[in-house]
This record gives C-alpha cells, sequence and structure tokens, in this order.
C-alpha cells in the first residue's frame, strides 16, 4: 500500500522535528520529498520479514534515503 498524503506529511513532520532541515547528504540541498511508494526489501523472498522502507527523494540531485516505518511508527501493509 503507498502512503497517504497524512502519513507522508507525519513522515515530514518526524524528518523536521530530527534534522533541521532535513538535507540530502549527497548535495546539500534541503529539498527532500518524501515519495507515496514504499520500498519492500527483499520482496522476492517470502521468508523476509524486513520492514517496509520510506523513500525520500532530494529533488535537486536524485538521492533516495530510506528510513524505517517501524521506527517512523507508521502501519504499512
Ligand atoms: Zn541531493
Amino acid at each position: 500500500m503507498p502512503l497517504t498524503r497524512e502519513q507522508q506529511q507525519a513522515v515530514a513532520n518526524h524528518l523536521k522535528s530530527r534534522a533541521q532541515p532535513p538535507k540530502c547528504q549527497v548535495c546539500g540541498a534541503a529539498n527532500m520529498v518524501v515519495q507515496e511508494h514504499l520500498t519492500h526489501p527483499n520482496a522476492a523472498d517470502p521468508e523476509s520479514t524486513a520492514d517496509p522502507l520510506v523513500n525520500v527523494v532530494c529533488n535537486y540531485c536524485g538521492h533516495v534515503l530510506h528510513f524505517s516505518t517501524s521506527v517512523l511508527g507508521l502501519a504499512v501493509d
């Protein structure tokens, strides 16, 4: 399931509360955008218990950061 608008905003608020402002670790731009779609590590492995990851992309250079849905407290399938 993709993230809802509310979940995307909750992730953005979480990042703002812990990084002021959230910056790209590659280019230093502060233009990070929470993506709707999640990344599923080891998606081909039915035994995998890896948490889905939130994608946050730098709109300047395209670098993508991943954040744990369980640490963020997001209820996702
Ligand atoms: Zn960047």
